[in-house]
């Protein structure tokens, strides 16, 4: 695209690989080679940070031109163009970065929505979980036969034990597995808590 560091001292050009180049691939090195789990979270924290700052440092550049990285910031290098610009010729420069400045914007007002969409969907979902939990409210949700989270739940009408409907199903007769036989009768949780929040509308 014809731009390149033009005049610089070949000093500052150095500096500029040793900053993007050099120190990150030694730090990632040594990390790796220490093999401590510490020191490689710690590499990673700085890295999300330095990745985020140099987002927030590009969306800058985008809005106002200037150095569009933090190394060229630091070292006040920048790009130009090699042709040098007449009076005639346009500035590309200038429009190339408009147009990544508003594509950039409309990709982000595009995407919002779907976002939006997304984070509204998790909420509903958590809502629902919340709600589902403080109806079963006292009740054990785990299968008193089976141990493992009951399948089709029933509960005992008095004694209160879950179990899953084909554990209880087995025996043949609709009655708690874990209290003596044909005295508790099983109903289905299910049917229970429905019949419950008539309950609670019909008493206010
Ligand atoms: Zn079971
Ligand atoms: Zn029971």
């Amino acid at each position: 695209m014809d731009i390149a560091y033009a005049g610089y001292s070949p000093k500052l050009i150095f500096g500029q690989f040793i900053i993007e180049v050099f120190v990150p691939y030694m730090t990632r090195r040594m990390t790796e080679l220490s093999g401590r789990m510490d020191l490689t979270r710690m590499h990673a924290k700085f890295e999300a940070i330095f990745e985020l700052t140099s987002l927030l440092h590009f969306i800058y550049f985008l809005r106002t031109g200037g150095h569009s990285t933090i190394t060229e910031s630091i070292l006040s290098l920048r790009n130009w163009n090699n042709n040098q610009p007449t009076i005639s010729s346009i500035n590309y420069d200038t429009q190339n970065r408009e147009l990544m400045w508003h594509a950039f914007r409309d990709v982000i007002l595009l995407t919002y929505p779907f976002i939006d969409k997304a984070r509204q969907k998790v909420v509903r979902k958590q809502k629902l979980a919340r709600k589902f939990s403080s109806r079963l409210g006292s009740y054990d949700i785990e299968c008193v036969v089976c141990d493992k989270p009951a399948v089709i739940p029933m509960v005992g009408q008095k004694c209160g034990h879950m179990a899953c409907y084909t554990c209880v199903a087995t025996s043949r007769k609709m009655t708690c597995p874990l209290c003596s036989e044909n005295v508790e009768q099983m109903e289905f949780l299910a049917k229970k808590l429905e019949d419950g929040e008539r309950g609670i509308l019909v008493n206010q």
